[in-house]
């Protein structure tokens, strides 16, 4: 369970165990995709009046295109995770620290999960680091090899030259 009840949490820490689908809610707007569903395990534990501290794991897959050549590609993604709960008001405005409601009756680690995911999951993907990307002439795949297009450097003159020519007529 992701979330555990208060009761349990005053007898001792608690086991977090649990799996989120890849297309929770919760995870809407994360920017990249899920392959896998995100695995989540680890321990909370009361620290004091009201304030909880979870150490605790994610593990999934994320999915998308290469941002150069556009081939399909998935990237594991694990993250060490250690988050502080806390129904203190006053510490509603501390950004490292999870607020609770006065009266809750259960802490919720998924907005600790969802929160490290973001954090994690990477903005663009490539297939490899050294990638070549697509020629933007012809669009062939230059990981395959070189295309017939000349450099780039030609073809910014040759845009040039036809500019000039368009000019002069
Ligand atoms: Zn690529
Ligand atoms: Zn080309």
């Amino acid at each position: 369970m992701l979330q555990v009840d208060l009761r349990e949490l005053a007898r001792g820490p608690c086991a977090t165990v649990g799996e989120l689908p890849a297309d929770d809610p919760l995870f809407a707007g994360l920017g990249s995709s899920l392959a896998r569903p995100v695995v989540v395990s680890g321990r909370l534990q009361e620290i004091g009046e009201g304030r909880f501290y979870w150490h605790g794991s994610l593990s999934t897959v994320v999915r998308g295109e290469c941002r150069r050549c556009l081939t399909a590609v998935t990237l594991p993604v694990a993250v060490d995770i250690g988050a502080l709960f806390s129904q203190d008001p006053e510490s509603e405005d501390d950004p490292d620290t999870y607020p609770l409601l006065r009266d809750a009756t259960v802490v919720d680690v998924t907005p600790a999960v969802r929160e490290e995911l973001v954090l994690a999951a990477p903005t663009f993907l490539l297939c490899r680091e050294d990638c070549r990307g697509l020629c933007p002439r012809c669009g062939q795949d230059l990981n395959a090899g070189p295309c017939e297009c000349r450099p780039a450097t030609d073809s910014r003159w040759q845009g040039l030259a036809a500019l000039k020519d368009k000019v002069r007529d």
